[in-house]
């Protein structure tokens, strides 16, 4: 007879600079009862916290009948985050107060009895796309995200390098060419984030003239012949591509993984990257893969939820 397994989960929660997510991520790192709404950015702590455990109380409240009780939950949060306690050590402006959060102290508080692990937003999508999706197999992973900011993260031998100060994958923070005087939310100037997020290029067509709401709208201006909005987003993708191109022949990854909202301009942006990757990455490691992630707007929580609750092999991977 077939036994069929009790199915499990995990809770997995993203808090980012625009949306807050919360889902029950299955042991195939699936994401299900999946609900979101935008974070209170300026809002505060108390806010920003109130709408994460709102959400993760949600999902909890959806756990299948039948299924293990829930033990643990993964956050993914926007900012640097001390693994060893789950506080927030720094954050950029976006939101508003963050640095100092004890974010697993409030979901103990919330859910007593859960094991809460908190760890870095990109750190959390380059380990569910290592573990679960496009970089599955692979032991050195470089992962970006290019969006409101610019993240990255590392999967080195295997493992989530977080480094010396929890800060590792900074990527948005190395100097480009193209971006010098510009100042960056990080409080130096010169570095990709300044050049390369959505808002530094709506704030670049600002700069030249241009109207536009956000990057949605400078991507529209683009598609109808806006030269100068094209030539925003050009040195954008060319701004990214060479300096994964460079981190690339650091780190000598398997492939790159790139997520992020900015990757929403599509093939032209991606393909863009890719070429300016490739005239950066030394002949000793190139040709090298570029691909998108492919678990969506839920790889944040997947992430964070496999890290609170590893699975073993063979669980791991697609089903
Ligand atoms: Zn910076």
């Amino acid at each position: 007879m077939i036994m069929t397994p009790t199915p499990a989960y995990s809770l997995g929660v993203d808090i980012g600079g625009t949306k807050t997510l919360a889902a029950l991520v299955d042991d195939f790192g699936r994401a299900a009862r999946t609900f979101e709404a935008p974070t209170p950015a300026s809002g505060g702590p108390t806010a920003i916290l109130g709408t994460a455990l709102r959400l993760a109380g949600l999902a909890l409240a959806e756990l299948p009948a039948g299924a293990r009780p829930i033990d643990s939950v993964g956050i993914g949060s926007a900012g640097v985050i001390d693994r060893a306690t789950g506080t927030v050590l720094s954050a950029t402006s976006a939101l508003v107060g963050w640095a100092g959060t004890d974010i697993r102290r409030a979901f103990q508080i919330a859910f007593p009895g859960l094991s809460v692990i908190v760890v870095n937003d990109v750190q959390a999508f380059i380990w569910a796309e290592t573990v679960h999706s496009v970089a599955a197999g692979s032991t050195q992973v470089l992962g970006v995200m290019v969006g409101t900011g610019i993240g990255g993260g590392l999967v080195i031998d295997g493992r989530l390098h977080t480094g010396a100060h929890s800060a590792a994958g900074h990527l948005g923070h190395i100097v480009v060419a193209g971006a010098g005087g510009l100042p960056c939310p990080c409080g130096r100037d010169g570095h990709l984030e300044s050049i390369a997020s959505g808002p530094a290029m709506t704030a670049a067509y600002h700069r030249v003239g241009g109207t536009a709401d956000d990057l949605r709208a400078v991507a529209a201006a683009a598609a109808e012949g806006d030269a100068l909005a094209r030539g925003i987003l050009n040195t954008g993708a060319d701004a990214v591509g060479s300096a994964i191109g460079s981190v690339a022949n650091l780190l000598d990854p398997e492939l790159i993984v790139i997520g992020g909202g900015v990757t929403g301009l599509g093939a032209d942006w991606l393909g863009r990257v890719r070429r300016a990757a490739a005239r950066t990455i030394i002949p000793a490691i190139g040709p090298l893969r570029i691909e998108p992630g492919l678990l969506g707007a839920g790889a944040v929580a997947i992430g964070a939820a496999r890290l609170a609750r590893p699975v073993p092999f063979p669980e791991n991977g697609t089903p």
